[in-house]
């Protein structure tokens, strides 16, 4: 079995890999070819902390098998200098069943959510779609900046964010590591006016993006709320888009992003939400009109974790890395 940190991680599994893994696997979730329950989540009396158990089967094939992502995210570690999702990815050999690795989740999981939104975007946003406003400016929006970069020529970034000394380390960072000059804005409208592509990636509970927030053609990535006591987007914001999910089991559960406007009669209680696998497989056509706003709800998937998890493996077995520990018998 093969120990990965995050650092061999980010050597093995570039943003384009990650991309290529969470396209194929949206594509087998929507198609049938995924068992996963939506995820267990536990909190307790002690802090904030939420964890998460996510396991699935992948089938396919490549990178088949079962798989699991338990996660932590501890929202007092940004104070310690720690990144708040700690936890570790564990793939089992798809015919023996023997663990191949535990990896760490951290840095998958700023991949493959990015990676996601990436697809999302190439998707459903207009072709020429290159002005950039991005909410957040933690790893989440880190990870967004270098998606977004790689699938569409951006013409202009802004960067709205609650603690101005984060966002000054966001541009400094975007300037060094990106080569992108990013634009601090005062409120999220100001960040939002005339963007053409918005990825939302805080930790709020309440929402800060309205309708008329959102610029006619704009795509959307929510990001942030991926437990239902969180909104970014409020219901008259989600209402005003054409709304696409990861998983629409997921989103039924988990969101509330999704199931305030519906509980509000703000979207129609039938309402159809099309999964971004229909749309690849080109069972839902997705944008179908130059000013319509699209929004794809990110929750995050254990099938990305361990789709992401056995490229990684395949990656680590054919270049050496990685510490090989021999527990199982
Ligand atoms: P970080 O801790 O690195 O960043 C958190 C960001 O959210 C910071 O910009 C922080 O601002 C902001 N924030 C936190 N609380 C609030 C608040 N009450 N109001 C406004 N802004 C706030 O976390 P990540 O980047 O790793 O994750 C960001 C969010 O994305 C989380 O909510 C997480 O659960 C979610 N997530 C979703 C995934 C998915 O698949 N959809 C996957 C992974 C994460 P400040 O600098 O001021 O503290």
């Amino acid at each position: 079995m093969l120990l990965l940190s995050g650092k061999q991680v980010l050597e093995l599994y570039s943003p384009a890999d990650a991309y290529q893994v969470i396209a194929d696997v949206m594509r087998r979730y929507s198609g049938g070819g995924v068992v996963q329950p939506v995820r267990t989540v536990l909190s307790s009396d002690r802090d904030a902390s939420l964890f998460a158990s996510m396991p699935c089967h992948v089938s396919g094939e490549v990178d088949s098998g079962f798989g699991l992502k338990a996660v932590l995210h501890v929202p007092g570690n940004a104070e310690r200098g720690l990144v708040s999702h700690v936890g570790a990815i564990l793939v089992f050999h798809p015919d023996t069943g023997q663990p191949l690795a535990v990896i760490d989740a951290a840095a998958v999981t700023s991949l493959r959510t990015a990676a996601a939104s990436a697809v999302a975007t190439d998707a459903l946003a207009r072709a020429d779609a290159g002005d950039l406003a991005l909410l957040g400016a933690g790893v989440q929006a880190r990870s967004h900046l270098v998606a977004m970069n790689r699938i569409r020529t951006l013409r202009r970034v802004r960067v709205w964010n609650r603690t101005p000394a984060h966002a000054e380390q966001f541009r400094a960072w975007a300037r060094s590591l990106v080569e992108v000059d990013v634009e601090l804005m005062p409120t999220p409208a100001a960040a939002l006016r005339g963007a053409d592509v918005v990825c939302t990636t805080l930790g709020s509970s309440d929402p800060v993006v309205s309708a008329a927030d959102i610029a006619p053609g704009c795509h959307v990535n929510a990001v942030g709320a991926s437990v239902p006591s969180k909104r970014e987007l409020d219901s008259e914001a989600v209402a005003s888009c054409s709304v696409f999910v990861d998983s629409r089991e997921a989103a039924m559960r988990e969101s509330s992003e999704i199931t305030m406007p519906l509980a509000e009669r703000l979207i129609p209680g039938d309402w159809y939400f099309p999964e971004i696998g229909e749309v690849l497989l080109g069972r839902h056509p997705g944008r179908t009109d130059r000013d319509e706003r699209t929004l794809y709800k990110s929750l995050g998937m254990a099938a990305q974790d361990v789709a992401s998890g056995f490229a990684i493996v395949r990656a680590a077995q054919r270049l050496g890395v990685g510490t090989v520990t021999d527990i199982f018998s």
